[in-house]
């Protein structure tokens, strides 16, 4: 599977998503948001089925994402349902009860529920050990939660959120638990949806904890395990955030192709002219070692290897290759590329995002740079 995905730039499933994604969005209104009716039709389509109930591999998930993205000019759509698909039901599915499972999962991949995955706050974005909202055990085994949770995806629609919260800010990560919080639940409010420089059809906002109720089994997995779920969904999110980026990235490289190809200037092509010509291979070149990168990190996710490393260096040359592309298309587009109604302008405002969301950037060269062990002096040992 990891090398027909990885080879095949045309492999079928991502073409056939491709061609839903494009169908789904066509005559959607200018300044349309993600909506239940879109939701439902993912389900059917199985999107929220890839990584729960019946979870495909990650090879395979990665090729119905980078077809969504190809497909859908619009990434807030594939933005938000990789958010749903990849971080908050990963999370939920690496530790729910059965209790739990009954409660949400349908919902889920039904598309009748939209989920969030809630660990940013005003001041703890980078720095996860300094997460404020507050998680209090009540006698009966409920908890009461209190805090505010910043740039959720989907935090404007969801019915149900994972909640990351300290119950001893003391023990720093170890005191950090996660919580299935119902929308409805009493003290569970929300900030306006926020205006973003890009990926705007995924709104996202504050999620409002104001002595928030929930039951003793809201609690996933245990408490104090809040860290490890975390950890362990952002490591495998690193990457499977970025899949629909590499068909924008298509998409855009695509475009670029047929404007140096068709646009005449001195009685040539553009594209005839080396500095044009060079600048579209090094988009081509940026997209496919992305595309390697990646399914190479979700290859050895599926053989159930450590993925810390791969998803990190496939993160950091999505999301950084993503933005120099987006740049190097308006440049080629000349003028045109610099018009709102060309487009271009908006894939980079969409290509930005990626330069924060699931850690920023420069935290997974940390992580990179850890998994290196270059802040450990080299010993006579090690040599
Ligand atoms: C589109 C989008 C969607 C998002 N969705 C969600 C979501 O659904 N749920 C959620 O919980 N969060 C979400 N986030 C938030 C995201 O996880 C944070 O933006 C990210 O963790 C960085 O935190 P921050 O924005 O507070 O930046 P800060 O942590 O304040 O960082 C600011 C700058 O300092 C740098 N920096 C900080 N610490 C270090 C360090 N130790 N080493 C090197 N550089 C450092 C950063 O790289 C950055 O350049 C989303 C963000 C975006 C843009």
């Amino acid at each position: 599977m990891f090398e027909e995905a990885a080879l095949d730039l045309g492999h079928p499933r991502k073409q056939e998503a491709a061609s839903w994604a494009a169908e789904i969005l066509s005559g959607k209104p200018a300044g349309w948001t993600v909506d239940r009716d879109v939701w439902q039709k993912a389900a059917e389509a199985g999107v929220q089925s890839l990584t729960l109930g019946q979870p495909t591999s990650a090879v395979e998930a990665m090729l119905t994402f980078e077809g969504i993205g190809l497909g859908a000019a619009d990434n807030g759509l594939a933005f938000a349902l990789a958010s749903q698909v990849f971080a908050m039901q990963r999370a939920f599915d690496s530790v729910a009860s059965a209790q739990q499972r009954n409660r949400w999962q349908g919902g889920l991949t039904a598309g009748e529920l939209f989920g969030s995955f809630a660990m940013s706050e005003p001041d703890a974005g980078s720095d996860t050990s300094a997460v404020a909202t507050t998680a209090e055990e009540q006698a009966d085994g409920s908890w009461v939660l209190n805090g505010v949770k910043s740039w959720v995806t989907l935090g404007p629609l969801c019915d149900v959120a994972i909640v990351f919260a300290t119950s001893d800010r003391s023990l720093g990560a170890w005191g950090l638990s996660a919580f299935l919080v119902d929308a409805n639940a009493d003290g569970f409010g929300r900030g306006p949806a926020r205006e973003k420089v890009g990926l705007a059809s995924c709104p996202f906002g504050e999620l409002i904890l104001e002595d928030c109720r929930v039951p003793a089994d809201a609690l996933l997995g245990k408490a104090g395990a809040g860290a490890a779920i975390f950890g362990r969904a952002v490591e495998a999110e690193r990457v499977f955030l970025y899949a629909a980026q590499l068909g924008a990235m298509e998409r855009v490289l695509d475009r670029t192709v047929e404007r140096a190809r068709s646009r005449q200037q001195g009685g040539t092509n553009i594209g005839s002219h080396q500095a044009v010509s060079h600048r579209i291979v090094d988009m081509k070149l940026r997209h496919e070692a992305a595309r390697l990168l990646a399914y190479k990190a979700a290859a050895v996710h599926d053989r159930g290897d450590n993925i810390a490393l791969p998803a990190g260096l496939a993160k950091l040359q999505a999301a950084e290759m993503a933005v120099a592309s987006a740049v190097d298309s308006i440049r080629v587009f000349g003028a045109s590329g610099y018009l709102a109604e060309t487009g271009l302008g908006v894939e980079l405002g969409d290509a930005v995002g990626g330069l924060a969301y699931s850690g920023t950037v420069d935290v997974t060269r940390n992580i990179v740079a850890g998994l290196l062990h270059l802040d450990r002096p080299l010993r006579r040992s090690d040599e």
